[in-house]
């Protein structure tokens, strides 16, 4: 099985040479306080060490062991308890945290890559920590100062962990049918009851409490949506730092499910349980959004963080295993089979699943760099373009980085023909383990329907074109640098701008036919995959630009890896842009033809 060795180098090219965090993070008061760049690239040391070394040998085990249940009681794999103590000690679950209550106030920029190769090393394992500091974000932006005083610093510590509870049995997607009852009481708070389902880290043996973050209605709530609030209900109550009772939630059982087994999924039970309400009441899902957008970003990096371990095990395994004769020059004559690298279908699986990681990996940088200029710059219109940015991307994010995590896998998986699907080889574990990212987090259907409704349609699409400008711009300052004649570089922006002229396009066709719901609902994943892929297109230009430049004062053979990726990618993979393209030029009237009762 191939051991994980973390991306460092791609890593710390895109945080300084194409995003140039140094300049970015000086600009920012708050960031230049709280980071500069040997402290970022030592910070990312640390957390490669502490993935590959205490992390990923967990992997195998917790997926063969599972998680178990009994009598309500959920047990983590063996290691998994011991493995926490050590993450949270490290001080690790605050990384991004609010320093006024412990956390470490590092950039989201710092925290993606983190979460990165944490999900390559061991999806299951990260779901825990992770839950808990979307929770955090959450209860730090809209929770009392109570609340705040006395969860939070145990919370980024890890001495408690977190859970968030949305689904119910009959009620996923469409959040507006929950059942779950907010009764108040006595005290100033409110009992909490009701039924959960699927709620990962709901129970777990990992820290002594956990402090589930619920959706529930009160007695008077307005129906659907607008009725929901959101409530802070910790599985044993807290009085002064303290746990005092237990109060009245419990897990009723466990799933047994395709991939992550050492995560816990559980039903949960909530009887008169003791809750606090977070924000208002009745805008309970806005509160909740901001750690399910949270959540959204991480789940995109689960797919980055299994693609690349697939891709590396592909690629040590693709140099190793013999088998067949090559042609040209790749090919070595003096043996009897070459090594599978040689063979043209499996360097192009092998190019799909890299381009596919750098690419999401230079796309998430992007995003969280956003997510800190919102967070901490002083310039409301830095602030205002970075707001809109981080809402249109986040559900491209999620939807394009997993359904690419999921291909990624599964070439890596292909590269080692029948091995690949045998347990041992640990790559038929990273296609089920990311399998789910498409899944939850609301579905990666209903990513594409919020970008293409939500974030495109309904507001006609200025947020778009914030994105758009900004990568015409982008050509234009190209087209006048001094890099302007570089022949290889043109190749790639002349590209890029067929490829935003097209989105441009296509985007305007989907204003025009947006007072259709069929047009929209039926189009809206072709739409994200184009946007995805135009995405791309710019990400890849920003990377070749910095790696010509770089390669100026050096000849590390990375740099120019970096551009045969990226031409590989204006090649073989733009193209599908344009495929997404002509299915939404020809219309859902295919799609809704057929009378329901004939499928
Ligand atoms: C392992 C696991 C862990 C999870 N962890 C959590 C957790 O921690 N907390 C939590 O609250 N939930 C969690 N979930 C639940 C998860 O978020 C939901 O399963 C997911 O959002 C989809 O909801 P659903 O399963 O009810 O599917 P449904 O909502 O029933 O959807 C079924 C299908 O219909 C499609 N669909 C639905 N509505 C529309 C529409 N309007 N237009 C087009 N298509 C539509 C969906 O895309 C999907 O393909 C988890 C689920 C799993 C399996």
């Amino acid at each position: 099985m191939t051991e994980f060795k973390p991306p460092l180098e791609d890593m710390s090219f895109l945080l300084k040479n194409v995003f140039n965090v140094e300049q970015l993070w000086q600009g920012i008061p708050a960031l230049a306080e709280a980071v500069d760049v040997d402290t970022a690239e030592a910070i990312l040391e640390e957390a490669g060490k502490l993935a590959s070394t205490l992390i990923a040998p967990l992997n195998r085990s917790g997926d063969e062991e599972g998680a178990k249940w009994d009598d309500g009681v959920v047990t983590t794999p063996a290691g998994f308890k011991e493995a926490f103590a050590t993450f949270a000690e490290g001080g690790w679950g605050g990384l991004c945290g609010d320093p006024e209550f412990g956390g470490m106030g590092m950039p989201k920029m710092l925290g993606v890559l983190f979460d990165e190769m944490m999900y390559a090393s061991n999806s299951s394992f990260t779901l825990y920590p992770t839950l808990t500091s979307g929770a955090c974000l959450a209860l730090n932006a809209h929770g009392s100062d109570e609340l705040k005083n006395e969860y939070l610093p145990n919370l980024y510590s890890g001495r408690w962990s977190a859970s968030m509870c949305l689904t119910e049995p009959h009620s996923g997607t469409d959040l507006g049918l929950i059942r779950t009852k907010a009764v108040p009481n006595d005290e100033g708070s409110y009992d909490i009851s009701g039924t959960k389902i699927f709620i990962t880290g709901g129970e777990h043996d990992l820290n002594e409490n956990i402090i589930h973050l619920v959706l529930a209605k009160l007695p008077d709530a307005a129906p659907g949506a607008r009725g929901i609030s959101l409530f802070l209900v910790p599985k044993i109550n807290v009085e002064n730092d303290e746990l005092t009772t237990p109060n009245n939630v419990s897990c009723g059982s466990i799933e047994h499910k395709m991939g992550i087994k050492a995560s816990s999924t559980c039903v949960m039970n909530f009887d008169e349980s003791k809750g606090y309400l977070i924000g208002e009441a009745g805008k309970g899902l806005a509160c909740m959004f901001t750690m399910m957008n949270y959540e959204r970003l991480s789940i995109g990096i689960q797919g980055i963080g299994c693609g690349e371990m697939a891709y590396q095990g592909g690629a040590e395994y693709a140099k190793e295993r013999l088998q067949s004769k090559g042609v040209g020059p790749l090919r070595d004559k003096t043996k009897d089979a070459d090594p599978i690298v040689v063979h043209g279908d499996v360097r192009r699986m092998l190019l799909t699943a890299r381009a596919n990681n750098e690419g999401s990996r230079a796309f998430a940088l992007y995003i969280a760099k956003q997510l800190d200029v919102a967070k901490f710059s002083n310039e409301p219109e830095q602030v205002a373009k970075a707001n809109s940015l981080v809402a249109l991307l986040t559900p491209v994010a999620k939807a394009f980085f997993t359904d690419l995590g999921f291909e990624s896998t599964v070439l890596g998986q292909q590269v080692y023909g029948g091995h690949g699907y045998i347990r041992e080889w640990g790559m038929e574990q990273l296609v089920r383990d990311v399998r789910i990212a498409q899944i939850y987090e609301g579905t990666n259907g209903i990513q594409a329907l919020d970008l293409i409704g939500r974030k495109v349609a309904a507001n006609q699409g200025q947020d778009y074109n914030v994105f758009s400008d900004e990568v015409k711009a982008f050509i234009s300052t190209f087209e006048s640098s001094a890099q302007a004649d570089n022949l290889r570089l043109v190749a790639m922006v002349e590209q890029l701008k067929t490829s935003i002229a097209s989105l441009d396009e296509l985007t305007q066709i989907i204003l025009e036919r947006s007072g259709d719901g069929n047009e929209l609902n039926g189009n809206a994943v072709d739409y994200l995959n184009a946007f995805g892929y135009a995405s791309f297109a710019y990400m890849w230009c920003m990377t070749s630009l910095s790696a010509v430049e770089a390669q100026a004062s050096s000849d590390n053979p990375y740099f120019e890896n970096k551009l045969t990726v990226a031409e590989f990618f204006f090649a073989r993979l733009l193209p599908k842009q344009q495929a997404y393209t002509n299915s939404i030029k020809a219309g859902v009237e295919s799609i809704m033809a057929m009378p329901n009762d004939m499928f």
